[in-house]
């Protein structure tokens, strides 16, 4: 179904990217990966994914805080695969802290990197989806684009912008061929929220399972993690013809988060 489409996948040299990254080039698409870390582990993954799928994956390092070098990162599907069908806008960050705490320089990065740069890459992307009649732009918001919590200012207002700008984009591009949702996630365990659950269970007293056990009993209802296979399958769903309907959506899939 997928087999030749070309994909870029911010933020995916980890965790919930790089998942999708691997159920997308398991379709047979293309791909771009981003995102930071060890060159050496990054090449790894790449060409690991050429190996095990057959695809043609890319690394570009753009960083996500940078509109030139996002401008160029999109280019760069062009001058790898002639154009771009799949945007999974995915990088982000967080830090945590009461509001009247927060480092300014944590909330402008947070919204540069989960808010702005999503912009960016639909903004350079559009008209090449535009170009062939079809895309899809599958923006990873989060159940903190739905709801809040607390000492998460930049990280809510960033995922709730993203929910909006996702909205926009499914209204300019109604009946093109192209979709504009977001993934809406619960807790997952990636790198990201490691920090949490150590924090958790170091004010706890607990060893990290149990710091882990303490904050999905406090917000997840089902008390297990969403996994990033059941995501990137989401993922794929959304690139299905089954899904050419949906659009403007923000999907939750929070073991029952946001049903609270
Ligand atoms: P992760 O830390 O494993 O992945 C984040 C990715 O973003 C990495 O590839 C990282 O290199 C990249 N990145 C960070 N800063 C960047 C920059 N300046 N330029 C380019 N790339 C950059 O964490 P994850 O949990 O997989 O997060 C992926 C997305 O999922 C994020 O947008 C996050 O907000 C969202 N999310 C995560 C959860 C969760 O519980 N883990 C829940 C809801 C939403």
């Amino acid at each position: 179904m997928l087999k030749g489409k070309r994909a870029l996948i911010t933020g995916s040299t980890s965790g919930i990217g790089l998942g999708i990254a691997r159920a997308l080039a398991g379709q047979g698409c293309n791909i771009i990966l981003n995102g930071l870390g060890d060159p050496g582990k990054i090449e790894a993954t790449r060409s690991g994914l050429e190996m095990e799928f057959g695809i043609a994956a890319r690394f570009h390092g753009a960083d996500m805080t940078r509109p030139d070098e996002i401008a160029e990162l999109v280019m760069g599907m062009v001058t790898s695969f002639g154009g771009i069908d799949i945007l999974v806008n995915c990088a982000g960050i967080q830090h945590t802290a009461p509001v009247e705490e927060f480092p300014p320089d944590r909330w402008a990065a947070i919204i540069a990197i989960n808010l702005s740069s999503s912009f960016y890459t639909i903004h350079h992307a559009v008209p090449l989806m535009r170009q062939s009649g079809w895309g899809r732009i599958i923006n990873i918001a989060s159940v903190h684009g739905l709801v809040a919590s607390a000492n998460k200012a930049a990280y809510v207002a960033a995922k709730h912008g993203l929910v909006g700008l996702t909205k926009v984009v499914a209204l300019e591009t109604a009946g093109s061929g192209i979709t504009s949702n977001a993934i809406c996630p619960g807790w997952t365990r990636t790198e990201l929220i490691e920090p949490q659950i150590v924090a958790r269970a170091q004010s706890l007293g607990v060893d990290i399972e149990e710091g882990g056990r303490s904050m999905l009993a406090e917000k997840q209802p089902s008390q297990q993690f969403v996994s990033i296979e059941q995501l990137g399958q989401l993922a794929l769903f959304l690139c299905s013809p089954s899904a050419d309907q949906i659009t403007g959506t923000a999907i939750p899939i929070d073991g029952g988060w946001t049903a609270q």
